[in-house]
């Protein structure tokens, strides 16, 4: 019986466009401002700086280490509230939550800093519809592709992982992780073979191409 959903954030619920601004459009504007070359330079900068860091890292959504480490003046706050009025929700993601919100306990579970998830979810009106909202980065110190995330997550929730579904559109984070640990896990908007399989108890992926297809799948 299946009583909590878990979803992540950024390209699930919400649009990745919002990030995507503050990071490679935002930093790379300011870097390039600051030390006087194109935005085009700055952002293959920028872009290498990450990318020699990785997603797996917990400093990749550390935007204060990144500000700082390319001694940018701007504060995170005022890069977050730049782009505010780009943040949206992904297509059909309110309707989703909301049908589901009287039959399951709704969670989020991202890998975004916690300033990033709470401004999304104020300004698009998901806030009250989910009884824990966690960035696992800024919360628990890890990075979702750690199985000890979803152990944890689990545990506060007193939920085994056989009661619990995730979705989300990372394939490893979302999908191969948890879905190795036995939590039911979507994959959205999937291509595989790009990345592989990163557990070897990860089940063979489930796509769904959008967040409609989960209303079909819990009935
Ligand atoms: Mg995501």
């Amino acid at each position: 019986m299946k009583k909590v959903i878990s979803f992540d954030l950024d390209g699930t619920l919400v649009d990745g466009r919002y990030g995507d601004l503050v990071w490679n459009h935002g930093i790379p504007g300011e870097y390039a401002r600051t030390y006087g070359m194109t935005f085009e330079d700055a952002k293959a900068l920028i872009r290498s700086e990450y990318e020699s860091v990785g997603d797996g890292d917990i400093l990749w959504y550390e935007i204060d280490y990144w500000l700082k480490k390319f001694s940018l003046k701007v504060s995170a706050a005022e890069l977050l509230n730049r782009y505010t009025g780009e943040i949206a929700l992904m297509p059909d993601a309110f309707g989703v939550v909301t049908s589901l919100y009287d039959r399951y306990t709704l969670v989020i579970a991202s890998n975004a800093a916690r300033i990033f998830v709470e401004k999304e979810l104020a300004h698009t009106g998901l806030a009250g519809l989910f009884s824990r909202v966690v960035s696992a980065t800024t919360d628990y110190g890890m990075v979702k592709k750690q199985e000890a995330f979803f152990h944890k997550l689990c545990r506060e929730l007193g939920a085994s992982f056989e009661e619990v579904v995730h979705v989300g559109d990372h394939p490893v984070f979302d999908h191969d992780v948890p879905s190795g640990l036995g939590i039911e896990s979507y994959y959205i908007n999937g291509i595989d073979g790009i990345d592989g399989c990163d557990c070897e108890a990860a089940l063979p992926r489930r796509k769904i191409s959008g967040l409609k297809d989960l209303l079909e799948l819990l009935k």
